[in-house]
Order: C-alpha cells, then sequence, then structure tokens
C-alpha cells in the first residue's frame, strides 16, 4: 500500500496504514483495508442508485467488447504522450480512474499500457463511491488499489497521478486539478450524440429526448483545463438480445422503464451504435 498517497478525506493530513487493517490519519481517523483487498475511505455510507446487478450487467457489457475500441482509444493516447516524455527510471505511471465502477475499464487500460515497451511500470489507482462496484473490482482484478471514496473529498495528496481517466461518470474539476501533477493529464470519455441513438429511439419515441447533446460537459470542461483537445469516437457494434438486456440495464435510459417493457424490445440481436467524445486536459 502507497500510504503516503492518501491523505485523510476529513482533516487532509496525512496517513500510516496500521497493522495491515486500516489507514489512520494523523488525527485518528480510521479507515478500514478490507480483506478483499479495498480501501473504504467513505465517512458515511452513502446510498447510491448503483447496486450489484447493475454492475454486473456492466461487467457483461464490458467483457463482450463494447467498450474495446474507445479503451483502445485512450490507451493509445496515453502510450503517444508517455512516449514523448523523458523517461524517469523506476518511476511508474500513476493512473486515476475517478469513478470506476465494476474496474474493467482501469484493468484494461493498465494491461495495454504494460505490454507497451516505452512505459515503464503502471501504478492503477480506482476509486468509486459505490461500494458495490468496488468491492467487485478488487475481487476480479487484484493489481490496482481500489478505495471507496467520495469525489469531492477525494483522499489523495496533491499531485499524485499522471494521469486521471473519468469515464462516463461525474467529475470534479477542481480535485482533477488538485491531483494531476504539473504535465499531468486528465481523460474524459462523454457520450455523443449518437450513442445508444437505437435504444434512445426506443425509449424516447416522442418525448425529445431521443437525441443527446454534450455541448455543456464540453463548455464546462474547456473553462477548467488551459489546454485541450477532442477526438471523436465512433463505431457499431452488434449484441445479441442478452447483451441488449445487460446493456440497457446498465444505462439511465432505462430507468423509467418496466421490465416487461424492456423484455418486449429486446427480442432478437441489436446492432447499437457507441459515440464517444475523448476530451484531453492540462492544466
Ligand atoms: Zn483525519
Amino acid at each position: 500500500m502507497n500510504e503516503k498517497m492518501f491523505r485523510c478525506p476529513i482533516c487532509g493530513s496525512s496517513m500510516r496504514v496500521q497493522q495491515l487493517a486500516s489507514l489512520v490519519c494523523e488525527k485518528l481517523h480510521s479507515y478500514d483495508i478490507s480483506r478483499q483487498g479495498y480501501v473504504n475511505l467513505l465517512s458515511n455510507r452513502s446510498k447510491t442508485k448503483y447496486d450489484k446487478a447493475l454492475f454486473e450487467a456492466r461487467k457483461m457489457i464490458n467483457s463482450s467488447g463494447f467498450f474495446g475500441p474507445m479503451i483502445e482509444g485512450v490507451s493509445n493516447r496515453l502510450i503517444g504522450m508517455q512516449s514523448r516524455k523523458l523517461p524517469e527510471s523506476g518511476k511508474p505511471l500513476r493512473l486515476l480512474d475517478a469513478g470506476c465502477g465494476e474496474g474493467s475499464h482501469l484493468s484494461a487500460i493498465g494491461r495495454k499500457l504494460r505490454e507497451h515497451p516505452m512505459v515503464p511500470d503502471v501504478l492503477g489507482v480506482g476509486m468509486d463511491i459505490a461500494k458495490e462496484g468496488v468491492v467487485m473490482a478488487a475481487k476480479t482484478f487484484p493489481d490496482p488499489i481500489w478505495c471507496v471514496s467520495d469525489l469531492s473529498q477525494s483522499p489523495f495528496a496533491d499531485q499524485q497521478f499522471d494521469y486521471i481517466l473519468n469515464i462516463l461518470s461525474p467529475s470534479n474539476y477542481s480535485e482533477f486539478r488538485r491531483l494531476l501533477t504539473s504535465d499531468g493529464m486528465l481523460v474524459k470519455v462523454i457520450p455523443g450524440s449518437l450513442y445508444l441513438q437505437e435504444l434512445r429511439a426506443l425509449f424516447y419515441k416522442g418525448t425529445g429526448k431521443e437525441t443527446y447533446s454534450n455541448d455543456g460537459t464540453m463548455e464546462l470542461f474547456s473553462r477548467h483545463f488551459e489546454r485541450i483537445e477532442f477526438e471523436d469516437l465512433r463505431y457499431r457494434v452488434m449484441l445479441d438480445s442478452e447483451q441488449v438486456k445487460q446493456l440497457i440495464h446498465m444505462t439511465p435510459l432505462s430507468w423509467s422503464v418496466s421490465p416487461e417493457v424492456i423484455e418486449r424490445m429486446t427480442d432478437g440481436e441489436m446492432e447499437v451504435t457507441a459515440d464517444f467524445t475523448l476530451l484531453f486536459g492540462w492544466k
């Protein structure tokens, strides 16, 4: 455990590992390190909409390859950045996934980075406010450090990360700026206007929500970073009916639709559009 990486989310003081069972700060706020290998840094148990079934669905979709080209795009960008840097001997690349869910994305990107000869060792850290996701991540992927924590009170010291990933998940830009090294980069992935357009057409017919705009997010992002770049990524994926069900289950699109309606809609395979905008920001 890299204890120096952490700071207490309550008082901001530094932390130490105690008897391999907890992280304790100078003022004796204490956080459990679970036997499954994650740290719980939430001072209050907060209820989220994200339950275990939802993360099971996400995990299935992640292993279906639906996100493959997006993962590839993000990884290639990090490798490109990294190969332009001077190698600092023995220093691992530090990568935070803010909103890691069940951990598939961080694990896949970490694996791709490690395969590349230009990349030094990778230290991956995943955090999410939903404990169910983090528990699953720690069980499935033992390698990264997994944390249950709140992004608005993130438990890390200043300038700890070379890269922060924020994939289809809410942001806290002031925290991202605090946590990034001076030449660090934020990678935010947001849905493009055609993301899951086939499902939108089914669920939102006639409601005015058939299309989606990410203009607001782009605008907010560009206000927080000195230098930014964008990249659009669009592709189509054929999913079988079980995968379509899982995809519907894992997306907020479906939260207002009854299971019976979903059952009727997902009879057979379906081609769906993946449309992402990758935002890169430097402070
Ligand atoms: Zn404290």
